[in-house]
């Protein structure tokens, strides 16, 4: 998607670790233009996929999952970091490694929001190693719903998660492609 790489190119910032900043228009500060484009293209990409569910992990991937969303006439759910005390105790759960804070939480979803009757879209900011898109993916799998795909606003393509779902036969689908990235160039694969 050109609007989202040249924004990337503009306005990302790489930082140690392979961490690609972007919190200037995608999720910190949110550009809602841009975000109203990318939520038009997924569901350009996924619209004859019958989805009812959009589903991602608390926080970034939710303004992305909900501009979508709007396109595509069904409703976000959002996986939780953290157990608060008005979730109920009847929740699917996951471990997801996190690629930006170095952890593993567990992730929860109410049993009650998702069931086997759900096709679901994964909507995530980032794909890296694919720990997110594996955790969802159990929780869906838990729920004996169907996975749809997967939509992707940044694929780091020279991380080894999108490579292997792939593999596994998950429909992944980024809107932009890292190849390579250094804190002096970026290029993006074609
Ligand atoms: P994965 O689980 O695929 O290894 O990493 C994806 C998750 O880690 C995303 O939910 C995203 O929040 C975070 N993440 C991975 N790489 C980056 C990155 O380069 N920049 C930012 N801002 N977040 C990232």
């Amino acid at each position: 998607m050109q609007l989202l790489e040249e924004r990337i190119l503009r306005d990302g910032r790489v930082y140690p670790g392979n961490v690609l900043k972007v919190g200037g228009f995608l999720n910190h500060l949110i550009d809602e233009k841009l975000m109203d484009e990318i939520g038009r293209e997924i569901s350009a990409r996924f619209c004859r996929e019958k989805v009812t569910k959009l589903l991602t992990i608390e926080a970034s991937g939710i303004a992305i999952a909900c501009a979508a969303a709007h396109y595509m006439h069904a409703p976000v759910l959002f996986a939780k970091k953290s157990k608060t005390s008005n979730v109920s105790d009847d929740v699917y759960s996951a471990q997801v490694a996190s690629f930006t804070h170095n952890n593993i939480a567990t992730v929860i979803v109410e049993k009650q929001y998702l069931s086997a009757d759900d096709r679901v879209l994964i909507v995530d900011d980032f794909l890296a190693n694919g720990a997110a898109i594996r955790g969802l993916r159990d929780i869906i799998s838990q729920a004996g719903a169907t996975l749809v795909g997967c939509a992707i606003a940044i694929e780091k393509g020279f991380q080894s998660g999108g490579r292997e779902l792939r593999a596994e036969g998950v429909r992944i689908d980024s809107l932009a492609v890292i190849e390579s990235m250094t804190d002096s160039s970026l290029t993006f694969a074609r």
